[in-house]
């Protein structure tokens, strides 16, 4: 077995220094810096912080059967009695998913954010009915709050989710300004939406300015959101059947599009999925769009209109197991159907890894004739995270003094650091953050990473527990995803010690046992010689002692013959 990771389960933990005596803003990313996900930074001067955002990511390959990481907030823990608030930049989960675990052990702070956002974080609080209650404060572009010395102010962003907000933490040293995710995209005459609040901002003193780097290896600019729409109406108009777009739930400006579309062309709307359902619920409940009346009708009706009435908006674009796509591409979906001149968009990119699934959700799906239509063939599919050139622009737009590169793996930030280095941004006034733990520290003229980090072992979230999984849970579930499980059933004869008949073996995963006949007498004669020997002077038989023995050896002895460790699990039966 091949160690490929290198993240670390449990770094080592230095005791933090206080803060520098020389006048110092210290910012700290707590998740999201070696990963994409479990975003959450802290912002600390004298005697106040404030941390912005606080997301969850999903399991990696060293921690399968986890339903979550969320950010490790130790650090955060300690120092309680100085957060004056928690920002939140937008709705989605790598930004809000985590505060139904850790709110609380931060000491509940009042949360600051969006009308949107607001709402779609209470309404996954409804899930967590023993939490205790939160405090949201709405706030929109252009607010400002105290928050102890510091004061945060708010600005307009362009994504993918309405009532996205960029954050200015002012401090008395200058602003530390995260824009959060981020694109830039242009209006009609060709200026960047929003060029004026930038431009100004871009006028105060600003000292730190922190930048996404999702998609900082991309050169260009993005594939404008709008371009997707035109794209999408006229694949829609020209469809002889049902469409059926496939797309994230986290895609919410899209999918109140594809509604808008549906309603100009006169086909009924199916919305499956469940956090697809919701987020349009709120969006509606909130104004922020209001479809036509009975223009949104329930599954179980889509066989009431013809073809050229419907169009299906679901989830499962990435081949995921259970959602709604996947279930009418494997004829499991109880309404949804695949017919004769269905059109499938899936309106989205693929996340690596998915690749395999995906491919067989497109043979599925065009096996049973439906026309599919991917970002491969058309721009069917944005990113909402700024290029090359939009990181730039946004750089030179705002001037900061320093700049710190967030949001993705170790390569990523430091792609992103190179591009500002390229606008004429000094490289010792670019720091890009080691680990997630990092601690920099800003003052008026310099900026560097202490030596001593904030405690960045993984939290991991099973069921509701929370960092409850132990790291020998994990390394069982990781040999028997790997390697399977190897049960030996062995009876022993609790008077003289011997094995009675021949050991029965189960294995799962492992190897096909019928065509590994020779291997299995080995190991049996192995079995016996292990337990006769440990039984032979032993009265009583020690059957912990045997077992531990019995797993050693077997598990040497299968690993020597088939380079693989299966979990062994010895089962003695004394008779
Ligand atoms: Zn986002």
């Amino acid at each position: 077995m091949i160690q490929k990771h290198t993240r670390r389960m449990a770094p080592f933990t230095r005791p933090v220094a206080p803060m520098s005596r020389e006048s110092a803003v210290r910012i700290i990313p707590l998740g999201g810096v070696e990963e994409i996900g479990r975003n959450m930074t802290v912002i600390e001067y004298d005697n106040d912080i404030v941390v912005i955002d606080a997301g969850l990511e999903f399991p990696i390959e060293e921690t399968p059967g986890i339903d979550y990481i969320i950010p490790n907030t130790k650090y955060l823990e300690a120092r309680k009695n100085k957060i004056r608030g928690l920002i939140i930049s937008h709705g989605h989960l790598d930004h809000t998913g985590a505060i139904p675990y850790l709110l609380e052990r931060i000491g509940s702070p009042t949360i600051y954010t969006t009308r949107l956002t607001k709402a779609m974080i209470l309404k996954r609080q409804e899930e967590f009915p023993h939490s205790a209650k939160l405090y949201i404060e709405e706030i929109k572009s252009g607010d400002m709050v105290k928050l102890g010395q510091l004061k945060a102010r708010f600005f307009d962003i362009t994504h993918t989710i309405p009532d996205a907000i960029g954050a200015i933490i002012e401090t008395p040293l200058g602003n530390v300004i995260y824009p959060g995710d981020f694109k830039i995209e242009l209006d009609a005459k060709g200026k960047p939406i929003h060029l004026e609040q930038y431009t100004k901002l871009g006028r105060e003193n600003n000292l730190v300015l922190l930048m996404e780097s999702t998609n900082a290896e991309a050169p260009g600019f993005s594939i404008p959101e709008k371009t997707v729409h035109q794209n999408l109406e006229k694949i829609i108009s020209e469809a002889k059947g049902r469409v059926i777009a496939a797309t994230f739930s986290s895609l919410l400006e899209r999918i109140i599009e594809i509604i808008k579309i549906a309603e100009r062309h006169n086909r009924k709307v199916v919305i499956d999925g469940f956090s697809m359902k919701a987020n349009v619920e709120i969006a509606q409940e909130l104004g922020f769009f209001k479809a036509k009346h009975d223009i949104i009708i329930p599954a179980d009706r889509i066989n009431n209109y013809p073809p050229e009435k419907i169009i299906a908006i679901c989830t499962g674009a990435q081949g995921e197991e259970n959602a709604a796509l996947m279930r009418i591409a494997n004829r499991k979906h109880k309404h949804i159907k695949i017919q004769k001149d269905d059109t499938v968009i899936l309106s989205s990119s693929i996340i690596p890894g998915n690749e395999r699934s995906i491919q067989n959700l497109k043979d599925n799906l065009a096996r049973q004739g439906a026309r599919i239509i991917h970002y491969k063939v058309a721009d069917v599919h944005a990113s909402g995270h700024a290029y090359q050139e939009e990181l730039k622009m946004m750089a030179k737009m705002l001037k900061p003094k320093f700049l710190i590169p967030i949001h993705g793996y170790y390569f990523m930030l430091k792609t992103n650091a190179d591009l500002a280095e390229t606008i004429g941004i000094p490289k010792e006034n670019i720091v890009i953050p080691m680990n997630n733990g990092s601690i920099i520290e800003a003052t008026k003229n310099k900026i560097h990473i202490l030596r001593e980090s904030a405690p960045a072992n993984l939290v991991l979230v099973d069921g509701l527990g929370v960092g409850d999984v132990k790291e020998v849970v994990l390394r069982d579930r990781q040999m028997l995803a790997q390697d399977g499980i190897f049960v030996i059933i062995t009876a022993i004869d609790s008077q003289t010690g011997k094995v009675k008949n021949s050991p029965d073996i189960i294995s799962r995963g492992f190897i096909y046992l019928r065509e590994s006949q020779e291997l299995l007498r080995q190991t049996r004669y192995l079995i016996r010689k292990t337990v006769e020997e440990a039984t032979g002077k032993m009265h009583p038989i020690n059957t912990t002692y045997v077992k531990e023995l019995l797993r050693d050896r077997i598990g040497k002895f299968l690993f020597q013959k088939t380079q693989r460790r299966p979990m062994v699990l010895p089962v003695l039966i004394e008779v």
